[in-house]
């Protein structure tokens, strides 16, 4: 079977971000990036899919600017077998990926696709979903337990208020909860392997789809500053505040 995992390249989780001083968007200059955390979990359960003998090629698939070529570089040393950037410099929005993705699903055939449940940088959520939608296929949102068997699949979800499980029949999209795996560090010998495996680079023009954004970004705002907390010296001392000036927020 063969698998497509996209990976998204997004600041780096562990950076505080920055707007930018005319509210257009964050600061991404000198900016840590990485691979979008919940796409490191999807290429992770493709490789052990790999190692189980369920999979018999992993495709790593990137799409934006030219650094993107190191994410798929890092999927690579995880265990993806080869990788496909497409490049372009346009904010490419999830309903101009799935579009992307659409395409190349239609050229390689896959019969599942693990996307990660929603990239850190956006919070959008939805390009695994329009994917299924545009393809016909069938969907496991939120996944943090995967099972094949035979030419079907189980997807144990993380839903409100406790765990659902949904059978599907393949070919699949499958998108990733935090509680899937834990993915592997890439090893050295594995990052020099990573070095010789290809990476195609295409265009969206070639896949024939006009990435045009859909949707304006009106302003990016801080969050509110936090006040600072106060200090009681008793516990009736709290319990007469909270009486008097706690409010519900
Ligand atoms: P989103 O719908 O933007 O929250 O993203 C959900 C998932 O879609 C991500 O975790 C990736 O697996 C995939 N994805 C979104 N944008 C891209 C991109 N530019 N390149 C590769 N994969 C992407």
């Amino acid at each position: 079977m063969k698998i497509i995992v996209p990976v998204k390249r997004v600041v780096d989780y562990n950076v505080k971000v920055r707007v930018k001083a005319d509210s257009s968007g964050i600061d991404t200059a000198g900016v840590k990036m990485s691979m979008n955390p919940f796409d490191e979990i999807a290429i992770e359960e493709a490789v052990r899919l790999k190692e189980k003998g369920i999979a018999s090629e992993i495709i790593a698939v990137s799409m934006g600017v030219a650094q993107c070529a190191e994410t798929i570089r890092t999927a690579l040393a995880m265990g993806a077998d080869r990788g496909i950037l497409i490049e372009s410099d346009a904010d490419l929005q999830p309903l101009a990926v799935a579009k992307m993705l659409k395409v190349l699903v239609e050229q390689e055939n896959p019969q599942l696709v693990i996307l990660g449940k929603q990239a850190i940088d956006d919070d959008m959520s939805a390009t695994g979903q329009m994917l299924a939608a545009l393809l016909g296929w069938s969907q496991g949102t939120f996944a943090s337990k995967l099972n094949i068997e035979g030419d079907g699949l189980t997807v144990t979800r993380e839903v409100d208020g406790g765990l659902e499980t949904v059978s599907l029949r393949l070919p699949s999209i499958v998108t990733t909860d935090l509680r899937l795996n834990e993915p592997r560090y890439a090893s050295l010998p594995n990052i020099m392997k990573a070095r010789k495996k290809p990476i195609a680079n295409m265009k969206p023009g070639d896949l024939g789809v006009d990435v045009t954004p859909r949707l304006t970004v009106i302003k990016v705002e801080e969050p509110p500053k936090r006040k600072a907390g106060q200090k009681v010296g008793s516990v009736a001392e709290l319990v007469s505040k909270l009486r008097t000036e706690a409010k519900v927020i």
